[in-house]
């Protein structure tokens, strides 16, 4: 069978995922262009491929309609938002994906956010940078109220680990009423509305799926209702928060900063790189060496069991199909 891996980096650090491809003597082809690849480049390149394995690139109807012998796709995460589900149903063609690996990876990167805009690392670091030398105030994660939008894999682990720190409080929000929330004794967790957490939460993280109904889940009326000093973290996908709307809540300082790990558009080259008080990375929450390895192998793992005719283990749930 063919396999195009279209999701880079592959294998860089870790040969493993490679070598359980080899295992059945599959002919692999990675991404010739080592980076995002575009709808336009993935149409070029999918040719007569039988399993995709991908990263978030757009794999839309157009796409598939190119992939004639196209049978399974496995995401490498847990973000669906690029995959065109029901077109791929439509054509026959099989969705899976790794969605527990990544999240210990993007948790720990979200509670790092959270210490470096409290505490203006970023900033202090940028000016030591250019000779100037000046200690920032800042606040600690223990004495401030934290918003957390979606308790699913990842978002429950954030909570888990602001536990260990014994905030003040922690304002919760999930549109699934009877998810359960990790157990704590000090009884500082509280189940809320949005907008009790966009008019009290001092640090507010999304970890939410992108779909027509969180589209824009952060526009100018969130923002508005935010407190001047609050902190907003998106590690979830682009396109939830609107860009542009933060950029003039930033730049007017009428919130206190954000930090931004993915992009309506990657890679990134917006306003927001201007402002100070906005800490940007590169869409790089999973990118931790043991959490990116375990997704390439389960991809890969996947891949396997349906070249050999095995029941696959990670089938995209069918309520997934049902967004929008
Ligand atoms: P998950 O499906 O386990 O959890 C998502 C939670 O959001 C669910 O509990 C769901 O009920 C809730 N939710 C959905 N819509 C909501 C809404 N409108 N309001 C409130 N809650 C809502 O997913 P996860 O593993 O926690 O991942 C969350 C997102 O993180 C993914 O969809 C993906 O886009 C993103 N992600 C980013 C990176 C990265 O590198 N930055 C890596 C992995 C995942």
């Amino acid at each position: 069978m063919k396999i195009f891996v279209s999701t880079v980096p592959f294998a860089d650090v870790d040969p493993r995922p490679r070598e359980v491809l080899r295992e059945v003597g599959a002919e692999l082809v990675v991404n010739p262009l080592n980076r995002k690849l575009t709808e336009s480049d993935l149409d070029a390149l999918i040719g007569d491929y039988e399993i995709l394995i991908a990263g978030t690139e757009s794999i839309s109807e157009s796409v598939l309609e190119k992939a004639k012998r196209l049978k399974l796709i496995v995401r490498v995460g847990i973000g669906l938002d690029s995959v065109d589900l029901r077109a791929a149903r439509k054509r026959d063609i099989l969705v899976s994906y790794t969605p527990d690996a990544p999240s210990p990876a993007v948790a720990e990167l979200t509670i790092g956010l959270m210490i470096d805009l409290l505490r203006s690392t970023h900033v202090s670091n940028l000016r030591m940078h250019k000779g100037e030398w000046y200690r920032y105030f800042g606040r600690r994660l223990s004495e401030v109220i934290i918003g957390v939008i979606g308790a699913g894999r990842i978002g429950s682990r954030v909570i888990k680990h602001l536990r260990g720190f014994n905030c003040r409080q922690i304002l919760v929000n999930d549109i699934d009423t009877q998810i359960s929330l990790p157990y704590d004794p000090t009884c500082t967790l509280e189940r809320t509305t949005k907008e009790q957490i966009y008019q009290e939460a001092e640090v507010i993280s999304l970890h939410v799926p992108l779909t027509p109904k969180t589209r824009s889940l952060i526009s100018e009326k969130e923002l508005g209702q935010m407190r001047p000093d609050a902190l907003l973290i998106n590690t979830s996908r682009g396109g939830i928060v609107n860009e542009q709307d933060l950029f003039e809540a930033l730049k007017k300082q009428q919130i206190g900063g954000a930090a931004i790990d993915v992009f309506e558009q990657e890679p990134y080259t917006g306003n927001l790189s201007t402002l100070e008080n906005c800490l940007l990375t590169a869409h790089m929450g999973s990118m931790s060496v043991d959490c990116r390895t375990q997704m390439e192998i389960e991809a890969c793992q996947e891949a396997v069991r349906f070249i050999k005719g095995e029941p696959l283990e990670s089938l995209v749930p069918d309520a997934e199909y049902n967004h929008g």
